[in-house]
């Protein structure tokens, strides 16, 4: 395995056993086959660092500081050696009109070659003056840079879906990337802040195989967002059993029992916290002890009632009948499983959203 990613990794002390296990990790988080992760490994470890322009918007640097925090920094820190980071603002030493010139330079000795990542949303009020860099819009900067761009990786949920910015009233005119950009490929990254690794993943992808990875209908990474948290999640047992906490310090939540009834959105909201977890695989929220809030799901911040259960209709979820029949105030403990044998509703496992479910008020 040679390669100029790969004597940087040496200079960096990182083995090639180590890049290896990396590299098979990764590959099977992404379920590619066996032996992906040395194809991996070779395409990355030789791979030409692809140029990558990244554009913050309207964001609050969450999507950055999870990107440069993650939990390995000499081997998350390789993407910077696997690319060629050559515009990130919070991230590059030049400013001002040299910044510029870095973008400018890249975008032209790149054309149709760059990557393009954006955090943030792009507003598009007032003509796209709420928010404004060297003078410029947002959304004139994204029109710009995409335009020569390979492909576009949208960061984080304000950048996919609008996020925070976008929520009622919305009052920038805050849209996604892909609101804009119509004529690129572009894959969705969610969550606030997305998973560090995942981001890697794509990357990784992208230098093996010169395309992105298959996507969900919302333009995810099926690899990292093909299940929900619900259907991962270590609670889960407690969850068929019908054991839940009632607040956040009962003997429930001692326990470790389920925390849908103190309104974690797990069962609707597609991620990998549960199984890559955050912090170097350390912990997740849920493991913390506190509900997923549906981070990277559209319009999270809306759907709100973070801590409020779900209400369900009429088990659209295809999982326990019983349990996704509990709602607020619907009395779940007595009579739970009881509700179990007399649901005759389908499991279906069809992909369901916050918006199919109502949430109380
Ligand atoms: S409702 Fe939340 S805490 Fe309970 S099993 Fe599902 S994801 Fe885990
Ligand atoms: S557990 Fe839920 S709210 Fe928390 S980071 Fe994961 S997807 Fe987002």
């Amino acid at each position: 395995m040679q390669g100029p990613l790969i004597d940087t990794l040496a200079r960096q002390g990182v083995s090639r056993r180590t890049f290896l296990k990396y590299c098979a990790t990764l590959a099977s988080m992404m379920a590619l086959p066996p032996a992906a992760g040395r194809a991996m490994a070779e395409a990355m470890a030789a791979a030409r660092r692809p140029s990558v322009i990244w554009l913050p918007f309207q964001e609050c640097t969450g999507c950055t500081e999870s990107f440069t925090r993650s939990h390995s920094p000499t081997l998350e820190g390789m993407i910077f050696d696997m690319i060629s980071l050559d515009y990130q603002e919070t991230l590059m030493a030049a400013a001002g009109h040299q910044a510029e010139e870095a973008r400018h330079t890249a975008m032209r000795d790149n054309a149709g070659k760059y990557l393009l990542i954006v955090d943030g949303s792009i507003p598009l009020g007032v003509d796209g003056a709420y928010s404004c860099i060297g003078g410029r819009s947002n959304v004139d900067l994204l029109q710009e840079a995409a335009a020569g761009a390979a492909a576009v990786i949208a960061v984080g949920t304000c950048a996919a879906y609008g996020g925070i910015p976008k929520a009622n009233p919305n009052p920038t005119g805050a849209v996604s990337v892909s609101d804009i950009v119509k004529d690129k490929p572009i894959v969705n990254i969610p969550g606030c802040p997305p998973i560090p690794v995942v981001m890697t993943g794509v990357l990784a992808h992208y230098l093996t195989f010169g395309s992105l990875p298959e996507l969900d209908d919302k333009g995810r990474p099926k690899a990292f967002f093909g299940e929900t948290i619900h259907d991962r999640c270590y609670r889960r047992p407690f969850y068929d059993q019908g054991k839940f906490a009632k607040t956040f310090d009962d003997e429930g939540a001692r326990r470790g029992w389920c925390l849908f009834e103190l309104g974690c959105k797990g069962p609707v909201t597609y991620n990998a916290c549960a199984t890559v977890k955050w912090n170097g695989g350390t912990s997740w929220p849920v493991e913390s002890g506190h509900g997923c809030l549906g981070c990277s799901e559209p319009d999270f911040w809306d759907a709100g009632g973070f801590y409020k259960a779900l209400s369900v209709p009429a088990d659209p979820l295809g999982f326990t009948a019983a349990a996704a029949m509990v709602g607020a105030g619907a009395g779940v403990a007595g009579g739970f499983a009881n509700r179990a044998k007399k649901s005759t509703a389908k499991k279906t496992h069809e992909p369901v959203t916050l918006d199919d479910l109502e949430v109380p008020k």
